[in-house]
């Protein structure tokens, strides 16, 4: 029985009405070499040619619309360097409203003038993202700015679920969704959706097997810090919060399972994506994929792997693709 959540379908569906013209409707196709080796259907989600090069513009653009005109004319912020700046600023933009992006001085120069070149304010303040989100708090505080977290919001997670509604209502048989899990909202929102539609359908989250705090959490039944570890699917990476209050609730509830995969598989998913569908997708949004290689997904019926993201530093995507090693050391066995 699943009881009163946070985020309902009805929010979703109000969320998608809202943000209708603002994001783009991501095509799904079938993917003929995945299909061999799952045994099944599989239909990619192809959500990393969202604008922006994520899903986050769906929660973003949707939290911003759902702000009062005063709320809007104070302005919003965020401390994430990572594709919820990346949208947040443009949400906020396309919406006549000011964000400000705070960063630490160590964030390298290219991802600091990406997110001023969407139209975001951007401080730069103290030597690690715990300064950063000091600052965000302070400018809440003291300025009356409006933080838009990256997940653990209700409007932020209802505007991820509308990428659930466009999945289920275009086709409602899929057995699986395969959906990238970090801070959960993603996976809450499409699980809210795809479930409220077909109960049946199961979600499974996917993530990196080293620094997996959702899959930790929920393990442990409450939310607990992990360690974190550089990861080829670094927008996995980061904790959900100890005072997490809608993702955590919500993964409980709705999701069937969690699978965790090696750097060398999430490398695998990466070349699959680029050789056999022509597709550029991020660590992050190569998980699914990854999951079906590796043989971890068994689904009686049609898959649905979402690609929720593009944004790779090119050169580490050219190692990646011509197999120069894992990319990072301690994978080695
Ligand atoms: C943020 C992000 C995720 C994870 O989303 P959560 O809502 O934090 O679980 C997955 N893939 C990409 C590309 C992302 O940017």
């Amino acid at each position: 029985m699943v009881s009163a959540l946070p985020v309902s379908l009805e929010d979703i569906r109000a969320a998608a009405r809202r943000i209708a013209g603002r994001v783009v409707e991501t095509p799904m196709v079938l993917s003929a070499s995945l299909a061999e080796i799952a045994g099944a259907p599989v239909w990619l989600k192809l959500e990393h040619h969202q604008t922006t090069g994520s899903f986050k513009l769906r929660g973003a653009t949707n939290a911003v619309l759902s702000l009062s005109p005063a709320e809007r004319a104070r302005g919003v912020v965020a401390a994430s360097t990572g594709n919820h700046g990346r949208a947040l600023a443009h949400a906020a933009k396309a919406q006549g409203a000011v964000a400000t992006i705070c960063m630490s001085r160590l964030v390298p120069e290219n991802k600091v003038a990406e997110i001023r070149r969407l139209g975001a304010d951007v401080r730069i303040v103290g030597r690690s993202q715990d300064e950063a989100q000091q600052e965000v708090d302070r400018l809440v505080r003291e300025e009356g700015l409006v933080m838009i977290p990256p997940f653990d919001h209700p409007d932020v997670v209802a505007g991820q679920g509308t990428l659930g509604l466009e999945i289920i209502d275009a086709f409602p048989k899929v057995a699986t969704v395969l959906v990238p899990l970090s801070g959960g909202g993603l996976a809450a929102g499409v699980a809210a959706a795809v479930k409220g539609v077909t109960p049946k359908t199961k979600v499974i989250g996917l993530t990196m097997e080293r620094g997996a705090a959702m899959k930790a959490s929920l393990d442990a039944g409450r939310p607990v810090q992990v360690e974190e570890v550089r990861s080829l699917a670094d927008s996995l990476g980061g904790g959900i919060g100890l005072d997490n209050r809608v993702t955590f609730a919500m993964c409980r509830e709705l999701l069937d399972g969690v699978v965790l995969l090696t750097e060398a598989e999430i490398a695998a998913g990466m070349r699959h994506a680029h050789a056999c569908e022509g597709e550029v997708v991020e660590g992050a949004g190569a998980v699914g994929i990854a999951a079906l290689l590796a043989g971890k997904i068994r689904s009686g019926g049609p898959v649905v792997a979402i690609l929720s993201g593009r944004n790779v530093d090119m050169e580490q995507h050219r190692r990646v693709i011509n197999g120069e090693g894992a990319a990072f050391a301690e994978d080695n066995p």
